[in-house]
Order: C-alpha cells, then sequence, then structure tokens
C-alpha cells in the first residue's frame, strides 16, 4: 500500500491563520497515525502577494503550536525545493506534456476580450467563463501568434457535458457538472503557473496520499482530477473539512474574530491550549475529554468523525480551556517561567526599555507607564475619549481610518506607521497631536503614556487592531452607512497620497 502522506500547503499572503493551524493539525494526526509523513509546501505562486514575512511567521507560529513537519522549505527533505517559486523549471516542462497531448492550448485573448464576453454572459444570465474561442484556431495560426510572440497564458480543456464523480473521505459522492467547471488557466502570461497546476504537478510529485483542505476547495477538485487523468497520474484520496465558522455561523473571518496566531500567542494564550481547542473543532475524542495533547489526539484519531455541521471558533470557550491549562497543568514554578517568557519576550522588552528608561525615577513607576504592554485590552468607556480638541465622531473616524490603513502596510515599522499617521491627519485637516489623542487611548488606556506611534510598532498588527477595535465598540461602533462614507473617504485619501 502506498505510504500516507499528507501536506499543509499555506500561501504566504497574509498573517498566519488559526484555519491553516487547524487543518495543519488534521492532516498531521491523520498521517502519524498512518506511521506516514507531514510535510509543509509553500504556495507562493502569487508574486505579487506572497512575501517572505509571511512565510516566516506561518513557518513560526507552525511551530509555537507545535505542529511540526518532517519535511519544508526550513530542512529539506527528498522532494526539496519545497517552494513553489523554486520549482518553474518542473511546471514548464509539464505543461508541455499537456500542451502535446492536446489537453492544454494556448490562448491569445485579451483582457479586453474576456471582459466583454463576461458582461455579455452576464447580462444574458448565462454561466461565466471562457468560450473556447481559441480552440477554433488552426495550427498555422497558433504557430504564427506564438512565433511573432504574442501574449498568451495557457489553459486546459474541460469536459463539455456530464458530471465529474468523485468521492470525499468525509462527504461521500460528490457530483459536479462539467458545465460548471471553466477551462482553467493553468499558466499566466508571465510563464508562472496557477495555483491549479502548480498544486497537482507537487502533490503528485511529493507523493501526497491523502489531500486533507478546507470546503471552500470542493468545487476546484474536478479541475484537479482532469489534470491527474490527463498526466496519467495516481489521484490522491480527497477530505475536505469543515471550515471554521464565527459564533454567529458566518465564515471565520477577521473582522469579527482575531484570525491570526500571533494574536493568541501576543495576548498570553498558552500553544497547547490553542492546539487542543483546534482539535474539537468539529471533532470529539472518544472518550470525551475535552483536554488532550496532539500525542493523545493522534492515537485515538478517527478522521471519519468529523463532523461536518460548521465547527464555531469560539473565543470565550477557547478561554475557558486556557484558564483550564493554566491552573490544572502549570505549576506555580511552570507558571513563573512561562509567564516570564511571555512578559519578556526579547524582541518586545528591547523596543520598551528606551520608551521607559528617560521617563521613570523609580522602577516602580515603570507598570503605570508602560504596563499597558502586558495587557489584554485596556478597561474603556466613552468618558475616555473625552477631550478638548476632538469629538466623539471624529475619535471614531480617526481609529477606523488609522486602523484600515494600518492593515495596508507591507512593512509594519515605527516610520510607515507614523507617516499614515501624519498623512490621515493631514487629509481630515486635524493637527496630529490631538489626532493621536484617540489613539493614545485605544493603545494604552490613557492620554499620556510612552509614544503611541512606538507602542504600535512594538504591540505589532494583531493587538493593535484588537484594541483599536475594541474602542471603536466602546464609542459605539461604526454602522455600515458610516463605513460606506469612510472607505469613500480612505479612497479619496489613497488617491491624494499615490
Ligand atoms: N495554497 C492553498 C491554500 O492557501 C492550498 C489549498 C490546498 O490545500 O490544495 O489554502
Amino acid at each position: 500500500m502506498q505510504k500516507v502522506r499528507t501536506r499543509i500547503a499555506p500561501s504566504p499572503t497574509g498573517d498566519p491563520h488559526v484555519g491553516t493551524a487547524y487543518i495543519a493539525l488534521f492532516n498531521r494526526c491523520f498521517a502519524h497515525q498512518h506511521g506516514g509523513e507531514f510535510i509543509l509546501r509553500i504556495e507562493d505562486t502569487d508574486q505579487l502577494r506572497s512575501t517572505a514575512k509571511s512565510e516566516k511567521d506561518i513557518l513560526d507560529a507552525l511551530n509555537w503550536l507545535g505542529l511540526s513537519w518532517s519535511e519544508g522549505p526550513d530542512i529539506g527533505g527528498r522532494c526539496a525545493p519545497y517552494r513553489q517559486s523554486q520549482r518553474s523549471a518542473l511546471y514548464s516542462s509539464e505543461i508541455l506534456k499537456l500542451l502535446d497531448s492536446g489537453h492544454a492550448f494556448p490562448c491569445f485573448c485579451t483582457t479586453d476580450r474576456l471582459q466583454e464576453l463576461r458582461t455579455r454572459q452576464m447580462e444574458n444570465k448565462i454561466s461565466v467563463g471562457y468560450d473556447g474561442h481559441c480552440l477554433t484556431l488552426t495550427e498555422e495560426q497558433v504557430a504564427q501568434k506564438l512565433s511573432s510572440g504574442v501574449e498568451h497564458v495557457i489553459r486546459m480543456r474541460v469536459p463539455e457535458s456530464g458530471d465529474c464523480v468523485f468521492n470525499d473521505m468525509l462527504r461521500g459522492e460528490i457530483r459536479i457538472n462539467w458545465q460548471q467547471i471553466d477551462m482553467q488557466v493553468l499558466i499566466k502570461s508571465d510563464g508562472l503557473p496557477t495555483y491549479h497546476f502548480a498544486n497537482v504537478v507537487d502533490d503528485h510529485y511529493m507523493e501526497i496520499s491523502h489531500v486533507i483542505r478546507g470546503e471552500e476547495w470542493i468545487n476546484s477538485t474536478p479541475k484537479h482530477l482532469l489534470l491527474y487523468q490527463y498526466f496519467g497520474w495516481e489521484t490522491p484520496i480527497y477530505c475536505h473539512m469543515p471550515l471554521l465558522r464565527n459564533t454567529d455561523k458566518s465564515k471565520l473571518s477577521k473582522r469579527k474574530n482575531p484570525t491570526s496566531i500571533g494574536y493568541y500567542r501576543d495576548m498570553g494564550y498558552l500553544p497547547q491550549a490553542v492546539v487542543n481547542y483546534l482539535g474539537m473543532m468539529g471533532w470529539t475524542m472518544p472518550d470525551g475529554s475535552e483536554m488532550f495533547s496532539v500525542e493523545e489526539m493522534t492515537t485515538n484519531f478517527d478522521l471519519s468523525r468529523v463532523s461536518l455541521g460548521g465547527p464555531v471558533f469560539d473565543i470565550a470557550k477557547l478561554d475557558w480551556l486556557n484558564g483550564k491549562y493554566i491552573r490544572e497543568t502549570l505549576s506555580d514554578d511552570d507558571f513563573l517561567q512561562q509567564f516570564a517568557n511571555w512578559a519578556f519576550r526579547p524582541d518586545r522588552v528591547s523596543g520598551v526599555i528606551p520608551l521607559v528608561k528617560n521617563r521613570v525615577e523609580r522602577f516602580s513607576d515603570v507598570v503605570p507607564l508602560a504596563g499597558f504592554f502586558l495587557c489584554g485590552l485596556p478597561e474603556l468607556n466613552e468618558t475616555s475619549f473625552d477631550n478638548k480638541k476632538v469629538n466623539m465622531d471624529e475619535c471614531r473616524k480617526i481609529l477606523q481610518l488609522t486602523l484600515w490603513q494600518l492593515e495596508s502596510l507591507h512593512e509594519f515599522n515605527r516610520t510607515a506607521i507614523e507617516s499614515s499617521c501624519v498623512s490621515i491627519a493631514a487629509h481630515l485637516g486635524i493637527k496630529i497631536r490631538d489626532f493621536l489623542l484617540p489613539l493614545f487611548v485605544a493603545i494604552s488606556g490613557k492620554e499620556i503614556s510612552t509614544s503611541v506611534i512606538d507602542s504600535i510598532s512594538i504591540l505589532g498588527l494583531d493587538i493593535t487592531r484588537a484594541r483599536i477595535r475594541h474602542a471603536i465598540n466602546v464609542l459605539g461602533g461604526i454602522s455600515n452607512k458610516e463605513a460606506k462614507e469612510l472607505e469613500k473617504d480612505l479612497r479619496d485619501f489613497a488617491q491624494k497620497t499615490e
């Protein structure tokens, strides 16, 4: 029997998401339970959005949770490299096979033509997708266009009728009509592969036996299966896990819940409690126990017992579990050790000391001045924002615009944060001193503290976001209508600063 090999294949385009850790955990348990291997592959085909920082954060976050892998970009392995950007030669040679067999074809359609086609399809209320225009070109026409260097992509052929039928480990038979499946672009005009093509080629060459991933990929599976068929490769077994949900059952989103693993680390959760909680997402131990380690989960694992009713990621439940871990698993010495490691993280402390040193006369002044670095959400009420310079509406506007602006920064550092604040303040016509007042309160709970720009850069985006959101809520929240107006404001602002 083929050895069990599973993988987690994150795209390094943002914060390390709890959903990635959840899928990684289930892949790892399944592989290890079968004496197999769990590997990590970085899917960075989206060159514009992929960053080295995001890749590092993802690896750090999975390591923090103890979800180690046996092959990956950091440790190598027999299928290296494990970063798609380093595997382009493989994709270029594999696509030739599909072009030769006629299963893939060059498409020279311009963006304008595709846009027109889309508009027409939408007007006529028919399904949106490529119409096969370039399949009607003669061999000579294709050769002529290729030799004169006309820009093109490579698409896959798709059956015109019938159903794609496949078996999912959790969901049983899934049937999707081929008419719903587009002639997917496999290679973009820059010669680089799309997710679909690179993902299948890599799963094959990395000998992945079971693809365990989120349910949002179900509709992509027919394309993937077709590629396996075109190549004549054995297909892996698919398993689409239920998506994590907010408490209102909508898809887990950072608008409603912190989704970055960094947030949970920075708020002082224990990694073993977070990973335990992720294990409770749609799954229970056979004996019903609520506290279990990854090893215990692996020993007792049974993928078929995952329940499909959308698992709710409920912070209140996680808080309860984390408290239980603190009380029941940490001795006083462990507590001291782990608390100190968390509170005095060298990267954070090294930023805080210079801010505090010149402003204190005794060590006992440190906590009143800078204790907020160790707090979760400051205690606030509306009167915390009372001041003579900016009114409540302006406060909310300042907070929301600053948050959006901070979220869009490529580099989260002092200079970038400062210039964001300075330019939004100018855009709103508010003096920078006054502009910073609500931010001081949101971040530190007080109007006066260490420099708020420095504090934001030390606390990082995850905690900053949580505190600004908390402040906005204390001030009554932002209605949809207001959000729309503010978004317009932000667009005007962005245009001005372009
Ligand atoms: N790169 C995809 C992601 O970011 C991987 C999806 C899959 O597991 O096939 O989730």
